[in-house]
């Protein structure tokens, strides 16, 4: 018989299972119109490698952003480009610093180069500590991340400070502003890295397909960056590591952006819908920017999950830290709304 955590009952499944996958951020809406079709039309060329370069795809990417093709460098998802630049820039005796806690991504590729990781505690607020970040810069750092907004808390950095920061880092360290969830920001503070970037050679820009476009099974993801860093982060690609069904899908969807926008337009809108109602059952939630949110379940956190699923719904635990749940469809989000409240009823501790 199945346990269930005190005060939990059982919810009725409609929902459709794939959208009670509120654990990797990603987007509920299929592939944007027009996408599979490209998807079909490049299955018909399975014997063919892909372009290595990713010339179209560039091409497209540097016409929609409006930035040189040679500034822009190509990946298997943005996770591929982040283990591009790590290659090319850090390795043994150097340090790689980032926030903590923030994309798991980081700690794991600095390691596989021979990085030593420098994590830097969030503050209470869940916000990057730029001050301490900075206390933490020596000269052997190679790469600062900047995950805005932050994975896995949604919390964001604002211009002013953001630049402050980046002012004030060593030329020879490059910062990385890893805007994986950029199109989700409402908050008007909060800067486009692009503009960053502009006058600041050791700034990078790193974006993905994976969320906004809703392509994270294809894999592709890139970097906005001066001549030097976007050469080498080419020259650390895996050749033809970005599969032409990739490329495709990429391209199309590109050509589809009002759709994409309206979309995540009603992500946002679902974002500001949970978020009020955990509010309103006593859940000290940050305030997100992104497509998830942060609930800090301490060490409640594998029993939160546990009732979770017991539901059907895959939540991220952090163990002894929090779980990081993705905004869905309106109806599993008010499911693991239900789950959220009687979870909170079952233990008050947990709430403000
Ligand atoms: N950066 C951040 C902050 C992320 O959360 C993710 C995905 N979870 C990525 C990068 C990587 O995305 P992808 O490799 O799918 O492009």
């Amino acid at each position: 018989m199945t346990q269930h955590a005190p005060g939990t009952r059982r919810i009725s499944r409609t929902v459709q299972s794939w959208d009670r996958k509120m654990s990797a951020n990603e987007n509920p809406f299929p592939p944007l119109p027009g996408v599979l079709d490209s998807a079909t039309a490049a299955a018909a060329t399975l014997n063919r490698y892909p372009d290595p370069a990713c010339r179209h795809l560039t091409e497209d990417l540097a016409a929609f952003l409006g930035v040189p093709a040679d500034h822009i460098a190509t990946g298997i998802g943005s996770v591929g480009v982040t283990h591009q630049l790590l290659q090319a820039l850090a390795g043994p005796g150097t340090e790689t610093l980032f926030a903590w806690r923030s994309f798991e991504a980081y700690p794991q590729l600095a390691e596989m180069v021979g990085s030593t990781s420098v994590p830097v505690p969030l503050t209470c607020g869940a916000v990057h500590d730029l001050t301490a970040m900075l206390d933490a810069v020596t000269d052997r750092t190679r790469v600062i991340f900047v995950c805005n907004p932050n994975n896995p808390t949604g919390t964001v950095v604002r211009r002013a400070e953001l630049e402050r920061f980046i002012d004030r880092c060593p030329p020879e360290a490059l910062i990385v502003l890893d805007e994986a969830y950029h199109e989700f920001v409402r908050d008007e503070e909060v800067p486009d890295g692009l503009d960053l970037y502009r006058d600041r050679p050791n700034v990078c820009v790193l974006r993905t397909f994976s969320k906004a476009y809703g392509l994270a099974g294809v894999r592709v993801g890139y970097a906005v960056a001066h001549p030097p860093v976007a050469a080498a982060l080419r020259a650390n690609a895996l050749p033809f590591g970005v599969t032409r069904f990739a490329q495709d899908a990429a391209i199309a969807s590109l050509r589809r952006t009002e759709e994409m926008r309206e979309r995540v337009g009603a992500l946002v809108d679902e974002r500001s819908r949970v978020y009020t109602a955990l509010l309103h059952q006593g859940w000290p939630v940050p305030p997100s920017q992104a497509n998830f949110f942060w609930l800090p379940t301490g060490e409640h956190t594998d029993a939160f999950a546990e009732a979770c699923e017991r539901e059907g719904i895959l939540v991220r635990p952090f163990s002894g830290e929090g779980v990081r749940v993705s905004v869905s469809t309106a109806q599993a989000n008010d499911v693991f709304l239900q789950v959220a409240q009687e979870v909170l009823k079952s233990l008050p501790q947990l709430g403000v």
